[in-house]
């Protein structure tokens, strides 16, 4: 499959399931399978001090909470994976929107930081 196809492929077979925004750079393994990229805030790293405390979204009323989600999905997961919830997950890089993270994994491309980063 050439890396102009797997975009597409990508995006019909991960939006219908995890709601995939194509960011680039997925991080479903460490987040129960709960893409952050639908969090209205496309946190990486959550949730944010904004939850209420029935588990709501503050941003979207009579949303739940995507971290909460991804933080009882991830308690599912055989040890080992369970763990990579805690681990901080790095911002969006704007430069791999659009693109096939199937194809930057493979490629590398999804481990290349702007300068600055790795402060
Ligand atoms: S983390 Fe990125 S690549 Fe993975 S499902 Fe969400 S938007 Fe798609």
């Amino acid at each position: 499959m050439t890396p102009r196809l797997l975009p597409l492929v990508e995006r019909a077979v991960k939006g219908p399931v995890f709601g995939c925004r194509m960011c680039g750079r997925c991080v479903l393994h460490s987040t129960g399978l709960t893409c952050p990229m639908t969090c209205p805030k496309t946190l990486r790293n959550g949730p944010c001090g904004g939850v209420r405390e029935d588990g709501g979204c503050e941003v979207v009323p009579g949303m739940r909470c995507v971290w909460l989600a991804a933080y009882e999905r991830s308690r599912r997961l055989p040890r080992g994976r369970r763990e990579e919830f805690a681990e901080v997950r790095p911002p969006v890089d704007e430069r791999l929107r659009g693109t096939s993270s199937w194809h930057n994994l493979i490629t590398g491309r999804d481990r290349e930081t702007p300068a600055g980063w790795g402060a």
